[in-house]
């Protein structure tokens, strides 16, 4: 075996050269490893007795990527073009042999081989839509060329990836192995060469670009299936822009389309705010003193407390994973109706064709309900979702303390409750934790987990264990009234209010956020959630909302009344501005002496995203989240912040410290002290730097 580069290998099989990629974790395309493979090529080129080349990977995976931290830095030869050039132009066929996921420039290399073939459990795809940009050698070009271009479309604009059963069934590849994987595509070569098959160049195939040419109807109908989930993106159009070059321009030509529909990508805001964000998520992961290594709890059986509107999503991320959950009720009755919703909700998902009627009886079988509370005493961890009341909080933590195991993950869903409290009504604060799950919460991917004074170091570690498990995503907040996402969201909320009685009707400030880019407004968002809820917490607290009130006053709860800030018709959820809901704020704002006037866009958008900025740099201060980047994994995954703007912080660092600063200084002279800018804010501002350093 010769070693060509520090990651790359070339070993001899017979007649058949097998180049091996060596570069943990998983064997992304470093400059070491293009220059291994260019270098390994050529000398396999040259030794006349090498009939055949493999190129397979060692460890888990096969080639997984562009080595993203080259990302923005001046290119190093050799660049991957120059590599696949070599490889596709090679009289002496080269198979890829594929195992774990071939993905981005891990499928363009196999791309450019003559031949491909993989592991059953092998997986395929082209992400880069997800980071805002395109397949930018040759993938573009070459998958129409081998699957079509409907399959290319979906895999190039989802970027989700295939299985190998798929794969083949697409031509992707042209066997499926089994056993050793270099062995078998050393055999698979031999056979090329004894067969003296004609080299399969991706390049010069036609026949499957050829069926879509002159129909753009083809591309019509597919931007407008995907218009919906695209919107407000920049790549996914430029993706299709490149497969219809592959479609429409000799294969030269449409590799340099793709290079400049690249560039136009890489250079773009979305893109730099989607590479942030990548990142961004993978941070959120690391725990300054609770390094990666901390021992866990082993977690095996979990229980909920209250099987309601939280409880009961929560026990199905539970059964999702796999994990037997016991779910607590006070009253039969109350368990029978929180179970009904969730089987309700499986057998939803198997008839949009999402899971089989086997899977939805698996999963049901792994959630029991009981209200013998001793049925808890071995569950691992309890996530108790009961009614947000500290008393009954207390009673409850109590009682637990007094029948689960040492050792139990005790955590509380609260939203505005002192985790801190909840814990001093135990023997044991160190294993309580707050888990605070967003609504619903079987479908939200962001995971709150707050971290209380004494919370213990593998208890955190567990749960951020656990709530990746169960397919969330875990980020570690403090505790304070509303943690992170819900304090942002109240400041958005306070402005909301009072542009509504400035001069804006609810459907334009809703339709500034949406048109940011967010799935709805915050009046929209206020109806779909139900506004008797705040209304009825307002009244507890003897606290006024005059709007919200008097709309509430008549019986206008929202789309579940049929009107709310706006109405509704029967069986849809399309919110139509409502003349009556003007007259009130009209009213309410001559009531309270407030002169209309007209809003623009702008100002609106500013009123309501400068105080959510303000409101994080006080989350920083005061330590409640790590990093500012943490709490735009918050947005994104909690509360829909459009990914290609980053999250607030990004977007903040993006709009300028300085102009939001100076913006809300401003507006402190006219509009009170809540506009005041947080001291790091200022601070940052003054420095001319940022919160995230992007
Ligand atoms: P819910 O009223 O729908 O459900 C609460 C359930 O708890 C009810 O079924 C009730 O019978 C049961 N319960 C009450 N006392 C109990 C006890 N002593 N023992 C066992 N069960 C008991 O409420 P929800 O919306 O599911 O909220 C539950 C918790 O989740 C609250 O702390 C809430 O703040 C929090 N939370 C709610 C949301 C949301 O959007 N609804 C989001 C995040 C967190």
């Amino acid at each position: 075996m010769t070693a060509i580069t520090q990651s790359v290998d070339l070993d001899r099989r017979g007649r058949v050269a097998v180049l091996t990629v060596n570069n943990p974790p998983v064997n992304a395309l470093s400059q070491h490893v293009r220059q291994g493979l260019r270098d390994g090529l050529k000398q396999a080129g040259a030794d006349r007795s090498v009939e055949a080349i493999v190129i397979t990977c060692a460890g888990r995976t096969f080639v997984a990527g562009a080595d993203i931290t080259e990302f923005g830095k001046p290119p190093k030869e050799p660049s991957l073009h120059e590599v696949l050039d070599l490889i596709e132009s090679s009289p002496k066929p080269v198979v890829a042999a594929i195992h774990g996921t071939a993905l981005g420039g891990g499928l363009e290399v196999t791309l450019a081989c003559h031949n491909r073939v993989g592991a059953k459990t092998a997986r395929f795809g082209l992400p880069e839509v997800k980071l805002g940009i395109l397949p930018g050698a040759g993938g573009t070009q070459r998958l129409p060329r081998v699957v079509g271009v409907p399959k290319a479309l979906s895999m190039i604009v989802s970027g989700d990836p295939i299985g190998a059963d798929e794969a083949l069934k697409a031509g992707l590849i042209d066997e499926i192995v089994e056993g050793d994987l270099t062995a078998a595509a050393v055999t698979f070569a031999e056979k090329v060469v004894a067969e003296k098959r004609p080299l399969k160049k991706i390049r010069d195939l036609d026949e499957k670009v050829a069926a879509v040419r002159g129909k753009p109807e083809v591309f019509a109908e597919f931007r407008k299936s995907v218009a919906r989930q695209t919107r407000g993106f920049r790549a996914p159009e430029n993706c299709i822009k490149a497969v219809e070059a592959a479609v429409n321009l000799p294969f030269d030509q449409g590799l340099k389309r793709e290079r400049e529909l690249f560039q136009e990508l890489i250079t773009s805001p979305e893109s730099k705010a989607q590479r942030y964000f990548f990142f961004a998520e993978r941070e959120a992961a690391k725990i300054p003193d609770v390094p990666a290594d901390t021992k866990s709890r082993d977690i095996r059986k979990a229980a909920v407390l209250g099987a309601g509107t939280m409880g009961g999503g929560i026990a199905m991320n539970f059964a999702n994973a796999g994990i037997p959950v016991t779910v607590v009720e006070v009253a039969q009755e109350a368990l029978d109706r929180g179970l009904g919703v969730v089987r309700k909700n499986y057998e939803a998902t198997a008839s949009r064709g999402r899971l089989t009627m086997s899977d939805v009886e698996k999963r049901m079988g792994l959630i029991s309900g009981t209200t013998d509370w001793s049925k808890i005493a071995d569950a691992d961890i309890v996530v108790e979702a009961v009614f947000e009341e500290m008393p009954i909080k207390k009673e409850v933590f109590a009682k637990i303390d007094g029948i689960c195991k040492p050792g139990a993950v005790l955590a509380t869903n609260t939203s505005t409750l002192d985790v801190d409290e909840i814990a001093s009504a135990t023997k044991r604060p160190d294993d309580v934790i707050g888990m605070h799950f967003f609504s619903p919460a079987n479908v939200m991917r962001l995971l709150e987990v707050v971290r209380g004074k004494k919370s213990a170091k593998d208890v955190i570690a567990t749960a951020m264990g656990v709530g990746r498990r169960i397919a969330k995503v875990p980020v570690l907040v403090g505790v304070c009234y509303g943690f992170v996402g819900n304090r942002m969201l109240h400041q958005r909320g306070r402005e909301a209010e009072k542009l509504i009685l400035e001069g804006a009707l609810p459907h334009e400030v809703d339709r500034v956020l949406t048109d940011f880019g967010f799935p709805m407004g915050p009046f929209a968002m206020g109806d779909l959630a139900g506004l008797d809820v705040g209304w009825r917490i307002r009244k507890g607290k003897g606290v006024k909302s005059a709007v919200a009130d008097r709309i509430c006053e008549l019986g206008r709860f929202g789309q579940k009344t049929g009107a709310g800030y706006f109405r509704y018709e029967k069986g849809d959820r399309t919110p139509i501005p409502d003349p009556d809901v003007e007259k009130i704020i009209v009213e309410v704002a001559s009531e309270q002496g407030i002169t209309r006037r007209k809003i623009g866009e702008a100002e609106i958008l500013a009123r309501l995203l400068y105080p959510m900025v303000n409101e994080g740099a006080k989350i920083l201060e005061e330590k409640i989240a790590i990093r500012a980047s943490d709490i735009d994994v918050i947005w994104v995954y909690g509360y829909g912040w459009p990914v290609y703007r980053g999250g607030p912080m990004f977007w903040a660092d993006q709009v300028g410290l300085k102009t939001i600063r100076d913006r809300m200084n401003e507006w402190r002279k006219t509009q009170g002290e809540e506009w005041t800018p947080a001291p790091l804010l200022d601070l940052l501002a003054s420095e001319g730097k940022t919160f995230t350093g992007a």
